[in-house]
């Protein structure tokens, strides 16, 4: 019998280096599906639609809420994300891994829906290196900045409700021990 199909949630502060360890893991496990998330918020130099996220308008965000295409959704720092339900669902079924890279409130409402979820909880080191990696990545206005940052605090208490959480002091390490815990869920699941 194939194993149960293994739903993967990672949050993380912004500037935490989620982002990264998602793709490192995706590399890693070439099979894993990945749900590209729906945002209003305008693109980042050097971000695709439908590779990054599927940008669109507020309204078309909530004609979609309305039309019940999100398997969850929420505001974060202004703007609307959501994940595509049937991308999420298409891909349990046909027996696949599945990767979201959520906010918090996201990883909340997953949880709620699918108790078997596994949520990872990426730490930076300290918050400030922290603020150290927002403002360095450069894409980021000093508006948004200081809102990620304050954001940052109450996201770390949130740590608590995961199931695991990774310290990304150095990138390999961390991700070694998202593999390890991916392979151990597996495990537990077959
Ligand atoms: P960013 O604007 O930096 O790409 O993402 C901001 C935050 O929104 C991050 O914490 C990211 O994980 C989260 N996020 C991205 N897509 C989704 C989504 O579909 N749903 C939820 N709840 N959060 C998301």
């Amino acid at each position: 019998m194939t194993a149960k199909p293994l739903l993967i949630v990672v949050s993380g502060p912004s500037g935490s280096g989620k982002g990264t360890l998602c793709t490192l893991l995706r590399q890693r496990l070439p099979d894993l599906a990945y749900s590209i998330s729906v945002t209003t918020r305008p693109p980042r130099p050097g971000e695709r639609n439908g590779v990054d996220y599927f940008f669109v308008s507020t309204d078309e965000f909530l004609k979609k809420i309305k039309a019940g295409e999100f398997l969850e959704w929420a505001k974060v720092y202004d703007n609307y994300y959501g994940t595509p339900i049937s991308y999420v669902t298409n891909s349990l079924q046909s027996g696949k891994d599945v990767l979201l890279e959520l906010d918090i409130q996201g990883a909340k409402q997953v949880k709620k829906l699918f108790p078997d979820a596994v949520l990872i909880f990426i730490r930076p080191p300290s918050l400030e290196e922290l603020g150290a990696r927002i403002t360095k990545r450069g894409t980021d206005s000093l508006e948004a900045i200081r809102k990620r940052l304050s954001s940052a605090n109450e996201e770390l208490q949130a740590a608590a409700d995961y199931d695991y959480v990774v310290v990304n002091d150095q990138q390999e390490r961390a991700l070694e021990e998202i593999m390890e815990i991916v392979r151990k869920e597996k495990e537990s699941l077959g």
